[in-house]
């Protein structure tokens, strides 16, 4: 029988989301449960490195950030939760410098900003070039004060609990023993970030399987705008290790086979001579925004202008050239770049240039939830990368995402206190039951009769949703990957794992996991065959324009139950005061509002 456990809120996730909604929740005084698949400062946050945007200098102001956002977003975010956002993100960001975040200062002592890309002006705030670690651990030390909060480390939540149309907590795995516990609370938020591993080829830690997408997924929560994935344009041929947005933000420039800096072609603006006064105060050109420069790097490579790499499989990259910086300041402001260069591709950015392409980074669609970080089901909140709120909707900025975690990581801790103290008692005695369902399913995975390799599974997925949801798609591509994923499915149902033993088992983690994977890259390409447009991240060679006719709207993917395609509908955008207009980054790019 399954271990049976009772805290007020459970929270799944240990990142920035989780442990930011932890605090809000302990300073209300509740017992909270904290499970997570890894000790929490090894969640992927960790290895944000750029930064966290957030209104602070006087020549900047809270509606340009607004308008940054929406319109780097192609007019998908929901204008509302943009606008709380963009107020909130000032105060949330002061309050992590209160609780410890070392942000780096100018020369006078005041917080530092950069640019970053598609923010026309400078707002990123940044701790060096290892951002993501230090808020973490200001977040984590921080969750250490409260007795209340009652940390699963290493535990891995396998399902859901839903009684009588409520979210209850979870069941998980205790990884160090095997051991099932059912985790029971009047309230969940689930905090367990991306899914780039659905994808070969990725800036992502190999924990961002989706796995709490897809659990709500399968409680019945749609999942919005699944097929907005962002590509990184800077990642590391081999690794895919990013090279961050910082490096263009502190002037780094990227040119082709010919030394030439390509971008001035893409509509993203001309170049500015790296000793120019306005270099590298630049908002356009490299600084445009990610989906722009991935797709610039595309059409590169179709006219024969990117260089191949034998060591690597020919594979085609440009070049990041950072050599004009100098030693000292590449030193000083992105050490982490110099040194990743070094051990990852032998090159040395001080004096040579990087070899970079466009590699998955980030999912801007995820569990459906309003303004309030509150799903469909009653009782469920998410937060973070897992959540689409949405701020993000075609293309997130970079360095919105952190900034995102404190926002509605704090709101949903609070909205989840005020649900769990005003909820009905639990129904044990149902909750208990389904642990134990949970638990037989758990040991079933682990049977005699599999025959189907997980590895074998998850490359062709991996491999399928490179060719049909890649940079550019079409309908022809998608159908095919459609047709492989739900072939993967089928697989999965006969999944081997031939390790049967308790202790750190990975194989059957592996086996969740890829059960994980597999259900949000069908959600993902269903989406992405539904939307006959080209929009922000999502672009298809057939349909090249926006139709805001059709799909001014979310996506929406519901699971079916009985196994067969997601059903797709739409929900609308929320517009309040800026009217969907062109997204020019070389021209005008100003205000327009209703
Ligand atoms: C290399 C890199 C650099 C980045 N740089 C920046 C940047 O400079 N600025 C910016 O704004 N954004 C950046 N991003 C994006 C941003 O860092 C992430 O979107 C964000 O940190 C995600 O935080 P999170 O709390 O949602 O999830 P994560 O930090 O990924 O945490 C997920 C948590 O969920 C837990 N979990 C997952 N599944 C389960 C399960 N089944 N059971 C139990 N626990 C589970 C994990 O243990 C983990 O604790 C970067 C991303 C990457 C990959």
């Amino acid at each position: 029988m399954s271990d049976f456990i009772q805290h007020d809120v459970v929270i799944i996730g240990g990142g920035g989301a989780g442990l930011r909604a932890a605090i809000s929740l302990a300073e209300s005084g509740l017992s909270i449960a904290l499970v997570s698949k890894v000790y929490p400062m090894r969640s992927h946050t960790v290895a944000a490195e750029g930064g966290a945007a957030a209104v602070i200098k006087p020549n900047d102001s809270l509606e340009d950030h607004i308008y940054d956002t929406i319109s780097g977003a192609d007019w998908l975010a929901d204008q509302d939760a943009v606008e709380y956002f963009v107020n909130e993100a000032p105060k949330e960001m002061t309050r992590l410098e209160h609780w410890g975040c070392p942000w780096s200062r100018e020369p006078q002592g005041k917080v530092a900003v950069r640019p970053f890309g598609g923010m026309k002006i400078e707002r990123t705030w940044f701790a060096a070039d290892k951002t993501g670690f230090h808020m973490l651990h200001s977040l984590f030390q921080n969750t250490l004060r409260y007795p209340q909060l009652k940390r699963y480390d290493e535990h891995f939540a396998t399902k859901l609990l839903v009684d009588n149309g409520r979210c209850c907590g979870c069941v998980a795995v205790e990884l160090k023993t095997g051991k099932v516990k059912t985790i029971a609370g009047k309230a969940v938020i689930m905090a367990t970030g991306g899914a780039g591993k659905i994808f070969p080829f990725t800036t992502n830690g190999a924990i961002k399987t989706g796995d709490g997408m897809s659990l709500a997924y399968r409680a019945g929560v749609p999942l919005k705008d699944m097929e907005f994935v962002q590509y990184h344009p800077t990642g590391l041929p081999g690794t895919g290790i990013l090279i961050t947005e910082a490096s263009r933000g502190e002037g780094g420039i990227l040119v082709n086979n010919e030394g030439y800096r390509y971008l001035q072609d893409y509509d993203l603006g001309k170049p500015q001579p790296v000793d120019s006064p306005a270099h590298p105060v630049k908002r356009t050109m490299e600084l445009g925004p990610r989906d722009r420069l991935s797709q610039a790097f595309y059409w590169e490579r179709e006219k024969g202008r990117t260089i191949k790499l034998p060591a690597w499989n020919n594979i085609d990259v440009v070049m990041l050239d950072l050599r004009h910086l100098g030693e000292a300041k590449i030193d000083k402001k992105i050490p982490f770049v110099r040194e990743l260069s070094k051990n990852y591709v032998g090159i040395d950015p001080v004096t040579d240039m990087i070899p970079v392409r466009p590699v998955i980074h980030y999912m801007m669609g995820g569990i459906d939830t309003d303004i309030n970080a509150a799903t469909t089901l009653p009782g469920l909140y998410a937060a973070g990368e897992c959540a689409c709120v949405s701020i993000n909707g075609a293309n997130r900025l970079g360095s919105n995402s952190l900034t995102e975690l404190l926002v509605f990581g704090g709101k949903a801790g609070d909205n989840a206190a005020e649900f769990a103290k005003s909820a009905k008692d639990l129904n044990v005695a149902a909750l208990t039951q389904q642990g134990n369902e949970e638990e037989a399913r758990v040991k079933a995975l682990m049977n005699d009769d599999g025959t189907e390799s997980i590895a074998d599974i998850r490359t062709a997925m991996q491999s399928s949703m490179e060719d049909g949801a890649g940079i550019y798609r079409t309908e022809s591509s998608m159908k095919a990957t459609a047709e492989v994923i739900a072939e993967q499915k089928e697989r999965y149902k006969k999944v081997q794992v031939k390790d049967h033993s308790g202790a750190y088992n990975t194989q059957l983690q592996y086996a969740f996991e890829l059960g994980c994977m597999l259900d949000v890259a069908e959600a993902l390409v269903h989406s992405a065959n539904a939307r006959t447009e080209s929009r922000g991240a999502h672009q298809r060679l057939e349909y090249k324009e926006r139709d805001d006719d059709k799909f001014l709207a979310h996506s929406m993917a519901h699971f079916n139950a009985d196994g067969g395609a997601p059903k797709i509908d739409y929900k609308d955008v929320v517009i309040t005061k800026w009217p969907p207009g062109a997204r020019t980054y070389g021209k005008d790019s100003g205000l327009k509002r209703k």
